[in-house]
């Protein structure tokens, strides 16, 4: 029998962004402002009954998430030269947190990215 143990920590952030690639017109493509959930998971081996302490995927995760909330996203995307911000769709969020967190986080396994409570991109890496 193989068992697979994945745990998750979610983040919460508040920031605006515009998505300049959506039609003219288009709500999205204005400024306005989400509640993000971002949720994380780490897959890996249980040692002595943990896979990972949370605090720790805490400290990696909440550096990067500091750098959106309450921010306009496009405009962090300009300031750190991420074309990934740049254009902050739901996908490209979670496209932007694999690759600053893969390197510090190997254990990483997916991500999951709420723009509103209806909506979610997941991200699976493992
Ligand atoms: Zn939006």
């Amino acid at each position: 029998m193989t068992i697979e143990i994945e745990i998750s920590k979610i983040f919460t952030f508040e920031s605006a962004h515009f998505l300049p690639f959506f039609p003219e017109g288009h709500k999205c493509r204005r400024l306005h402002g989400h509640s993000f959930r971002l949720q994380t998971y780490i897959k890996g081996e249980l040692q002595k009954g943990i896979l990972m302490d949370y605090g720790e995927i805490k400290r990696v995760v909440k550096p990067f998430v500091d750098m959106l909330d309450h921010r306009l996203i496009n405009e962090v995307g300009q300031e750190i030269n991420s074309p990934l911000l740049q254009n902050p769709t739901s996908e490209n969020l979670a496209l932007w947190f694999a690759q600053v967190l893969t390197p510090i986080l190997p254990q990483l396994s997916a991500i999951r990215i709420h723009e509103t409570c209806t909506t979610e991109c997941f991200l699976r890496l493992k």
